[in-house]
């Protein structure tokens, strides 16, 4: 297909006059890519449409958000009949308990839970409550894992950051970036030994169970366990980032998939069902140090905005029914066993974990952010062009994960895999 871009590249030229960049996430840009971003106009289940009329297959799920698809009937109703009541009151409601006893239900690993608008919000306050509870200041994370920008987490971090090249972002404080220490993915070695020197410094180590910000990189047998077990031993909390794992991995999220709980757990994307919604929640000993409770300070005007718990409740509900995480790990599964039969035949390799995955542009499995830096970014540019062209809408960067989620049929994923076949063609000959 001829990808017809003019409507895209008139409204992109209007936005870059006064939007820095043109658009209000970096990664949107589609800088790595070699050509303008698509503007949108409407998406329903798994198929989006841009201002010029094209339609894609969509793997990008807006970044991980949409597991239902879009614009789900039942989700949009409920949101327009809350809608009409008031968006915002400043005060209460309801809908917060609803959704705050859907979450406590669904992820083992929550007793108690506080909702704010965005992940970078959800991440930003756990560890500052992990610091709080611990009276502890060293926070550890890993290389290529990405949990928001807020300052102390901007450190060696993975998506939109990766692409900057940069090992702290201009504008944070090296002071700030020296309460941080990231370690290398997967290396055991290296967490022992910081916690041999540094064990009783640090409040909490935080990780994406399934690191999906440098595409994504399973975590090694034990791994896990591993950063479980050193918190524990010396008075650390663990905090599971799963804004983009949470209620995808398994009706529990990350957490449940592994069999190991942390004492903290972030959440967003598909918590507000296509609202800014984040959340972060976990040991009911732990989330009492929050005023009002405690007197570790968080707060937010919009939080638990009615509209967006609406939508987080519903979608929620609907993720919960039998069967609907029976038949997603079914069908990913069948999905991604075609896909890496197709990627095989090319230097090019394939990484998941359930329904999340990523091609690498490399001639072996990354296992860890160094690793996916070595990937042909040339190549990745230009077999991403002639996806679209296939009308196949993939995550526009190497350093981020596509997704299979409940909306996407039989058929859509045949086309799939016919236009990821014909692109890599084009690259490969
Ligand atoms: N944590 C993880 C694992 C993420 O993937 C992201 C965003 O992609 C964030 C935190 C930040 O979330 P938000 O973009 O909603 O601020």
């Amino acid at each position: 297909m001829e990808l017809l871009s003019k409507q895209s590249k008139q409204a992109f030229e209007e936005a870059i006059r006064y939007i820095p960049g043109g658009v209000n996430s970096p990664v949107r840009s589609f800088k790595s890519i070699g050509r303008s971003p698509l503007f949108f106009e409407k998406a329903s289940g798994s198929v989006l449409t841009d201002v010029d009329g094209n339609d894609y297959i969509d793997m990008c799920n807006s970044w991980g958000v949409t597991l239902l698809g879009h614009a789900h009937p039942e989700v949009t109703e409920a949101v327009i009949a809350r809608v009409q009541k008031g968006t915002t009151f400043g005060a209460p409601t309801p809908e917060e308990t609803l959704l705050a006893k859907k979450v406590i239900d669904m992820v083992p690993a929550i007793d108690m839970v506080r909702f704010v608008s965005s992940g970078t919000e959800a991440v930003m306050s756990a560890v500052r409550v992990a610091r709080g509870f611990t009276g502890r200041t060293l926070l550890v994370k890993f290389d290529g894992c990405y949990h928001g920008h807020a300052d102390h987490l901007l450190v060696d971090a993975g998506s939109g950051v990766a692409e900057t090249g940069e090992h702290l972002t201009p504008g944070v404080p090296r002071e700030f970036a020296q309460c941080t220490v990231s370690l290398p993915f997967n290396d055991p070695k290296a967490v022992k030994a910081l916690f041999e020197t540094r064990g009783e410094e640090i409040a909490a180590v935080i990780v994406e169970p399934v690191p999906a910000n440098m595409g994504v990189v399973p975590a090694g047998s034990g791994f896990l366990q591993l950063l479980r077990d050193l918190t524990t031993q010396y008075g650390a909390l663990l905090i599971f980032d799963e804004v983009i794992t949470g209620f995808r991995m398994s009706r529990g999220g990350a957490g449940q998939y592994f069999g190991i709980t942390p004492d903290l757990v972030t959440l967003g994307k598909i918590i507000g069902g296509g609202f800014p919604v984040g959340a972060f929640g976990g040991r009911r000993d732990v989330m009492e140090v929050l005023a009002p409770l405690g007197p570790v300070y968080q707060a937010g005007t919009l939080s638990g905005n009615p509209v967006a718990m609406e939508a987080g409740y519903h979608t929620l509900r609907l993720l919960d029914q039998p069967g609907v995480y029976e038949d997603l790990a079914r069908k990913a599964e069948s999905f991604l066993g075609k896909l890496r039969a197709i990627v095989d035949r090319y230097p090019v390799t394939l990484n998941s974990v359930g329904p999340m995955f990523t091609l690498f542009f490399h001639k072996k499995n990354p296992t860890n952010f160094e690793e996916v830096k070595g990937c042909d970014f040339e190549n990745f540019a230009w077999f991403y062009r002639s996806l679209l062209k296939e009308g196949v809408y993939f995550s526009p960067s190497q350093y981020e994960a596509n997704f299979v989620n409940v909306a996407h049929t039989e058929h859509q994923l045949r086309l799939v895999l016919i236009g990821v076949q014909r692109a890599l063609s084009y690259v490969y000959g």
